[in-house]
């Protein structure tokens, strides 16, 4: 479905992303995922595989990341991602989200880029691969062009990643500082009010007056929803004439906001953030024997020996696991049991085994079909993907205009 098909008003905008480099775990899930498939049925989501993102990282091992691009997709739809409900695209696939890293870098200070906390972070955490390359240091402002191409409204991610969100806002406020109002803005109002009845046109004449010359809101609020409405206009003739409606010209990127993710951080197997760099994960579609022999090895609390001797839930890794998997019941029954010594560790690991394998059936049941014919899957990023770049065509002849690329 195209835009100018819409009916209603078109809904906010989210843009998400997740880096290919191995299978999504429980992390991954619960926080994001899940967090995706909820926002999937109220807002127009944008999921991309962040494939060039990947190779920020993994340069010296591609292969990694060929492996798991679909496995991924097949992660998401396990998770609940609805095609028919939400836009999910190959990043490498869509060249115009370089086009607009190139040109948004013209005018980034390389501070702005050293200072976002992750750089260091991340330089100091993964010390066996050379992150001092000009592609690992740009990589946030290629995310502000994979935002700023869809302009998403909103951008869901966890506190780590806000400052990203931030640098993506600056990105496009220098933008439409430097390159100002879109090129010919008035005739192409004109245009746009071309496409409208005559009467539609005279109405909105005369309550731009009152709006701009009498500051009567009313008029302003029925005008935008007039504007925003229209089935016949698309998501840039809406915007132009919004801003021609306010007298305050059409900006060409649109600044977004976080959607922060309230999810608290999992943890792995060891107590540490779950992460697949820390070996301490549990992968969406992990086996079932495999998850039994990892919860059964993990560790507890370390004072506690003996079967005899009394533990504490709190130094427990595997409490964690009770905190996001158990009931009330259960949780009471852990923390009597761990602390008077009436229960084991193998015993209290039991429903931690049973609550991952039931969380996982009617993922693993999604994936099924996938799994049994991979061209599904292929086919719904092939169609995802063209419905992103005829959004990124759009925004990118704006930029051009703006910035008087058009020769
Ligand atoms: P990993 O950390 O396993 O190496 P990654 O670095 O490729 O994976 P991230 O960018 O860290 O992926 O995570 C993608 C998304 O999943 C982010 O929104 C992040 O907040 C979330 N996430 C990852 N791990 C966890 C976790 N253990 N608990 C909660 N959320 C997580
Ligand atoms: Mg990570």
């Amino acid at each position: 479905m195209t835009q100018n098909n819409l009916a209603v008003a078109p809904r906010d905008r989210v843009l998400s992303g997740m880096r290919p480099t191995g299978a999504l775990h429980l992390g991954h899930y619960h926080g994001a995922l899940k967090n995706w498939v909820r926002l999937q049925s109220e807002m127009e989501c944008f999921y991309f595989v962040a494939d060039w993102h990947a190779l920020t990282t993994h340069y010296e091992s591609r292969e990694i990341i060929e492996k798991n691009v679909y496995e991924m997709v097949i992660d998401w739809l396990a998770a609940g991602l609805d095609p028919a409900q939400c836009t999910i695209f190959l990043q490498s696939r869509i060249p115009e989200h370089a086009e607009l890293f190139t040109l948004l870098a013209m005018g980034t200070p390389i501070s702005w880029l050293e200072r976002v906390p992750t750089y260091k972070d991340q330089q100091e955490k993964l010390k066996d691969k050379d992150l001092s390359t000009y592609g690992f240091l740009g990589y946030p402002l290629l995310q502000a062009a994979d935002i700023l191409i869809y302009k998403a409204k909103w951008v869901p991610v966890g506190e780590d990643q806000a400052s990203h969100v931030e640098l993506t806002r600056e990105a496009a406020r220098r933008f439409n500082h430097l390159y100002g109002k879109e090129a010919h803005f008035d005739a192409l109002v004109q245009q746009t009010l071309a496409v409208l009845e005559k009467d539609s046109v005279k109405r909105l004449e005369k309550s731009r007056k009152a709006w701009q010359q009498g500051g009567d809101a009313k008029a302003l609020e029925g005008a935008v929803g007039f504007i925003t409405g229209h089935a016949a206009l698309s998501t840039p003739e809406r915007e132009r004439l919004e801003a021609w409606f306010r007298g305050t010209g059409k900006a060409v990127l649109t600044e977004p906001q976080v959607l922060l993710t309230t999810a608290s951080k999992l943890p792995g197997l060891d107590g540490a953030k779950m992460s697949k760099s820390y070996n301490n994960a549990i992968a969406i579609r992990e086996d079932k024997a495999q998850i039994e022999h990892k919860v059964r090895r993990m560790p507890t609390d370390p004072a506690r020996v003996k079967r005899s001797d009394p533990g504490d839930p709190e130094k427990c890794p595997v409490w964690q696991f009770h905190r996001v998997y158990s009931d009330a019941a259960t949780q009471q029954w852990v923390v009597s049991g761990c602390k008077s010594a009436g229960i084991g560790c193998l015993e209290c690991k039991q429903p931690v085994i049973d609550g991952i394998l039931a969380e996982q059936q009617p993922m693993l049941a999604r994936a099924e079909p996938y799994l049994r014919n991979p061209k599904i899957v292929r086919d719904i990023v092939d169609a995802g993907t063209e419905r992103a770049r005829t959004t990124a065509r759009e925004t990118m002849k704006d930029v051009r205009a703006a910035i008087g690329l058009n020769y």
